[in-house]
C-alpha cells in the first residue's frame, strides 16, 4: 500500500458539514455581554457579516462551499493523508496510525481554511477591511493570504512577546501587505487601559482580542476575524474531515480513534466532526474521539464549564464554554495556538455529553513525540500539532499491549519549520514543565461573570 492518500481536485468536497443540528443537546445560547440577555444578530452585525451570523446559528446539515472558496482552496488542497508505516515499525504496533497533513497549506497550518472562507463572505457584503488579533502568527499570516487574494486590506494585533521575539510570521504577514502592531497599543482605549498600568506588558492573545474587537466596532466598514473558538470556524474546518473521509473510502478503512490537538478547538473539530457525525446517529458507537491540550493551559481537563468572556476586556459576547477563566495568563509554553483560555462551544458540549475525551501533556513529552516523529516521517510537526503525536503514540503503544490492529487518525495541523527557536531551545536542555497548582486555577475562577441560569 501506498503512504499517501490523494484526492484530486475535482473530488474536493462542496460542502462543509454543520453539526449543530445533530449535537446531543442544544448549545447554550450566546449573551450580550452588557445586558447579560441572549444575544440578538444585531449585535453582531457590527463586527460580522451577515452570512457568518447566519451560519453561526444555522440548523442546516450541509452548507455548500462558494466556488470561488473553492478555487483558492485548490491552491493546496485536498491535502494528503499519510500512512505512518516508518512510525509503526519503530512503535512495533500492531494499530494503523493515519495523519492528516494540513502542514501542507500556505501559511504551514489548517488555518487557512476558514480565513479564506470569512473573507470571502465579507468581501460579499461590501467589507473593504477586517482587523484580527495573532499570536504566535499562525492566524494573522493565513489571514493576510486571504485578504490579500480577495484585495482587503488588514491590520493585525499581535501578542508585543511574539511580535519581537517570533518575527518570521510577522514578515510574511508583511509580504501580503497587511499593518502588524504590537499589542497592547495607545491604538484602542483597551490597549492604553493595560499600558497605563503596566507599560512592560508583554501582551496576551485576550488583550489582541479586545484591541481588535473595539476597532472593528466603531468603524462601520471594518470587520473583525476569528481564527477559533466560533460555530462559523468549526464549519470551515469540516473540508478537513470530509475529505479524510473520502481518503478512507478509497483505502476501505475507517478510523476507531481520532485525535487533534485543541486550543480553540477548530483543527479537532475540523477532522472530527464529520466522524463524530456517525457516532451522533448511532452507526458508529464505538468510536473514540481525543482532544489534546497543554497540562499548563488545560481547559478541557481543568477548567469549567460557564459563561465567560472571549477577550479580557470583556467585549465580546459571553459564551457557554470550558474556560480557565478569561483572566487565566497560561504559562509562556510553546505551542503558543494552545494558550487560549476558553474552548469552542461545539466542543464543551460534545465533552460535556461524553461524546469525545480530553487528555495533557507537558510540553517536554511533547518536543520528545516531534523529535521522534521527524525522524521516522521527516515532517517536523508543529509544537501544537506534537500534542497529537504524543497521544497517537500512546494509543499505538497501548495497542501493542492489548495485539489490537486499530486504525488511528490524527490532525497534523501543521508545521513546525518556523518554530525552530522553540527546538533549539528543547535541545539545549532549556525547556522547562510547568506545574499549574489548584490554587491557581480555582483563583481564576472567581472572576467568571455571575449568570443566572
Ligand atoms: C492555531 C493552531 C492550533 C490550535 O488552534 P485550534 O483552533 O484548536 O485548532 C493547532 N495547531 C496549529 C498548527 C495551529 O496553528
Amino acid at each position: 500500500m501506498d503512504n499517501r492518500i490523494y484526492l484530486s481536485t475535482k473530488e474536493m468536497p462542496s460542502k462543509y458539514y454543520n453539526i449543530l443540528p445533530d449535537l446531543p443537546t442544544p448549545l447554550a445560547m450566546p449573551l450580550n455581554p452588557a445586558t447579560k440577555q441572549p444575544i440578538s444578530p444585531n449585535d453582531l452585525a457590527a463586527i460580522f457579516p451577515n452570512a457568518l451570523i447566519e451560519q453561526e446559528v444555522s440548523q442546516q446539515r450541509f452548507i455548500d462551499i462558494p466556488e470561488e472558496v473553492r478555487e483558492i482552496y485548490s491552491l493546496s488542497r485536498p491535502t494528503p493523508l499519510y500512512r505512518a508505516f516508518r512510525l509503526e515499525k519503530l512503535l512495533g504496533t500492531p494499530a494503523k496510525i493515519y495523519y492528516k497533513y494540513e502542514g501542507a497549506n500556505p501559511a504551514g497550518s489548517h488555518k487557512i481554511n476558514t480565513a479564506v472562507a470569512q473573507a470571502y463572505y465579507n468581501k460579499q457584503e461590501g467589507v473593504k477591511k477586517l482587523v484580527t488579533e495573532t499570536g504566535a502568527g499562525q492566524w494573522g499570516s493565513a489571514l493576510s493570504i486571504a485578504t490579500n487574494h480577495f484585495g482587503m486590506e488588514l491590520e493585525v494585533y499581535m501578542v508585543k512577546v511574539s511580535y519581537h521575539q517570533k518575527p518570521y510570521r510577522r514578515t510574511i504577514m508583511q509580504l501580503h501587505g497587511a499593518n502588524v502592531y504590537a499589542s497592547p497599543t495607545n491604538r484602542t482605549n483597551s490597549g492604553k487601559a493595560i499600558l497605563e498600568e503596566n507599560p512592560d506588558s508583554p501582551g496576551s492573545l485576550g488583550i489582541a482580542i479586545s484591541e481588535a474587537v473595539e476597532l472593528a466596532a466603531s468603524n462601520p466598514d471594518v470587520n473583525y476575524a476569528l481564527g477559533s473558538v466560533l460555530n462559523h470556524v468549526m464549519l470551515h474546518q469540516t473540508i478537513i474531515g470530509e475529505e479524510t473521509r473520502l481518503q478512507f473510502e478509497k483505502v476501505g478503512d475507517y478510523p476507531d480513534i481520532i485525535i487533534a490537538s485543541a486550543g480553540g478547538g477548530s483543527n479537532f473539530a475540523g477532522l472530527s466532526f464529520p466522524f463524530l457525525r456517525d457516532k451522533l446517529s448511532g452507526t458508529k458507537k464505538d468510536l473514540r474521539v481525543i482532544a489534546v491540550e497543554p497540562s499548563s493551559c488545560p481547559t478541557l481537563t481543568r477548567g469549567k464549564l460557564a459563561y465567560d468572556f472571549g477577550d479580557t476586556a470583556g467585549y465580546t459576547p459571553l459564551l457557554k464554554m470550558y474556560t480557565l477563566g478569561h483572566n487565566f495568563m497560561p504559562p509562556a509554553i510553546h505551542a503558543g495556538g494552545l494558550r487560549y483560555h476558553g474552548m469552542a462551544p461545539t466542543v464543551s458540549n460534545l465533552l460535556k455529553n461524553n461524546m469525545i475525551e480530553a487528555m495533557s501533556f507537558k510540553q517536554i513529552e511533547v518536543f520528545d513525540a516531534a523529535k521522534i516523529f521527524l525522524q521516522t516521517e521527516g515532517i517536523l510537526p508543529a509544537p501544537e500539532s506534537a500534542h497529537a503525536v504524543k497521544a497517537a503514540m500512546i494509543e499505538a503503544e497501548k495497542c501493542k499491549q492489548t495485539k489490537e490492529g486499530k486504525t488511528i487518525v490524527f490532525n497534523l495541523s501543521g508545521h513546525g519549520f518556523l518554530d525552530l527557536a522553540s527546538f533549539e531551545t528543547y535541545l539545549n536542555n532549556k525547556m522547562e514543565d510547568y506545574q499549574l497548582p489548584e490554587e491557581t486555577i480555582f483563583r481564576y475562577f472567581a472572576d467568571l461573570p455571575q449568570i443566572d441560569e
